[in-house]
């Protein structure tokens, strides 16, 4: 989809217009694949290099081909400002960030990243240290909105001995393929199995539902693209879809209605004959947008079943009939309206907000047999069903967030291939925004 305004605020003339009238300049932001993406400078490690993720952020910065300084200079452009804020405990020890984000938050290159990193708030040992840690949200929130220039700000909070684990978290947020996710915190937590020397995606079986189109058709695209043998499933009415993807990527298919009464035995039977999934992405969704008052109940069914409760049997089913593989990934696409309501959309936001419960029950029951459990939270991103909202709204819906614009399909892809990753065991029970710091239900 395009974006007009973004495209012509970027322009010589139009970059002079909106400087003019005082209009916002939203910068278009860098993704994988395009030209010169990627950390563009050092990475600056505080306070002064006394971290304890210094030896993955070292190892992390030498394979983008930068080095990490621990001393701030007036003179560089930084890639990244990465500050371990593990001994702010107390509001004197909490000068330190102050001091240094004052100094260099200034020296961020365009595009570049800020992360914080702070320990999980309850395992502190009094009041103030809890104060202080949960504290860091509302520091790294303001600090994004702050931070323009397409440059993303998180909080990373790492259990102590969970340092290791956090590499593919931090390498995601590092790099371009986070590139619409911005104030967020994350929870990285001791692993749910030690598969630390295991490959990404390469050969691992990955269902995504809803595959056919949209950001389905992008999820399945970045996984085919990583090496994983997918599974495009789909509802009858998409089986021209699914045939042109599966002759243009060799996915398999599976058409399916994932409500249909048959759906969990076929979804089984399916699930069998491959051995079993490594991946499952419910990502299928639909919207049956009307007041509360007016809406059918035929609406109101369809949605919770389509979005919530088909998504949650199928999981009990491929989990009790042993069809998860070990560090096994069961991720949702939940939406911003289940987080912030919407008008016209309580049957929706029900059933997304649903499965922000669903992920909090399920995490710590499922971490023993070894699997995790996420969700991601998309925000306004470009697809031919935000392509159908009114102009005036959906100009709205694009610029109200900290990017000013909105996102792409493969934003949503990418954060979902970060917690799929083999090696993200340490990624449990989180949900995390895609909506470029939306300001709604911030
Ligand atoms: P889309 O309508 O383009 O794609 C949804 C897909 O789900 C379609 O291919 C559809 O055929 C399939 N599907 C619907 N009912 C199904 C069923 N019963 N069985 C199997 N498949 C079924 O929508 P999209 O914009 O790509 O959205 C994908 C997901 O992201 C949805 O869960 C949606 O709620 C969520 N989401 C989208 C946005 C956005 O801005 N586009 C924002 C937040 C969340």
């Amino acid at each position: 989809m395009s974006d007009r305004y973004l495209d012509f605020a970027n322009t010589g003339v139009g970059g002079w217009l909106t400087g003019a009238l005082g209009l916002p300049r939203p910068a278009p932001l860098k993704r994988r694949a395009d030209a010169g993406a990627g950390l563009t400078g050092p990475l600056l490690l505080g306070p002064g290099g006394d971290s304890r993720l210094t030896p993955v952020l070292t190892r992390l910065a030498a394979e983008n081909g930068r080095e990490v300084q621990t001393e701030w200079s007036p003179d560089v452009r930084y890639g990244g400002l990465v500050f371990d804020a593990s001994a702010c405990v107390d509001a004197l020890s909490a000068q330190a960030l102050y001091r240094f984000f004052h100094q260099a938050v200034r020296s961020v290159a365009e595009h570049g990243r800020i992360l914080v990193i702070g320990l999980p708030p309850e395992t502190m040992a009094d009041a103030e240290g809890e104060a202080i840690q949960r504290g860091l949200e509302g520091f790294v929130r303001s600090l994004a909105k702050e931070a323009r220039r397409s440059i993303g700000v998180h909080l990373v909070y790492v259990e102590p001995g969970a340092e290791a684990a956090a590499e593919t978290t931090l390498s995601f947020l590092l790099s371009p393929r986070s590139a619409y996710v911005s104030g967020q915190p994350i929870l990285v937590s001791t692993p749910v199995t030690e598969a630390m020397d295991e490959t990404e995606h390469a050969g691992r079986r990955v269902l995504v539902t809803g595959g056919s189109r949209g950001i389905g058709e992008a999820i399945v695209r970045l996984f085919v693209a990583e090496g994983a043998r997918v599974t495009a499933l789909d509802v009858p009415g998409a089986q021209q879809a699914l045939a042109s993807l599966s002759a243009e990527l060799g996915v398999d298919v599976l058409t399916l209605d994932i409500t249909a009464p048959d759906a969990i035995p076929a979804l089984l039977a399916d699930a069998r004959a491959k051995g079993g999934y490594d991946v499952v992405i419910h990502n299928a969704g639909v919207t049956r947008d009307r007041t509360l008052a007016r809406m059918e109940p035929r609406e109101w069914d369809s949605v919770i079943a389509v979005n919530l409760t088909a998504p949650l049997a199928m999981t009990q089913a491929l989990v009790e009939g042993g069809e998860m593989r070990r560090n096994g990934r069961i991720i949702a696409v939940s939406s911003l309206s289940g987080i912030a309501g919407n008008m016209g959309q309580t049957n929706y936001a029900l059933s997304k907000a649903g499965w922000i419960g669903a992920v909090r029950r399920l995490a710590p029951r499922l971490a023993s047999q070894g699997i995790t459990v996420n969700a991601v939270a998309p925000g306004f991103i470009e697809t031919q069903m935000t392509a159908a909202i009114p102009f005036a709204i959906r100009e709205a819906g694009r610029r109200m967030n900290s990017m000013g614009q909105g996102g792409h399909p493969v934003d949503v892809a990418e954060t979902i291939a970060w917690m799929a990753d083999a090696r993200s065991g340490g990624v449990n029970g989180q949900v995390v925004r895609v909506c470029g710091q939306s300001l709604l239900g911030a």
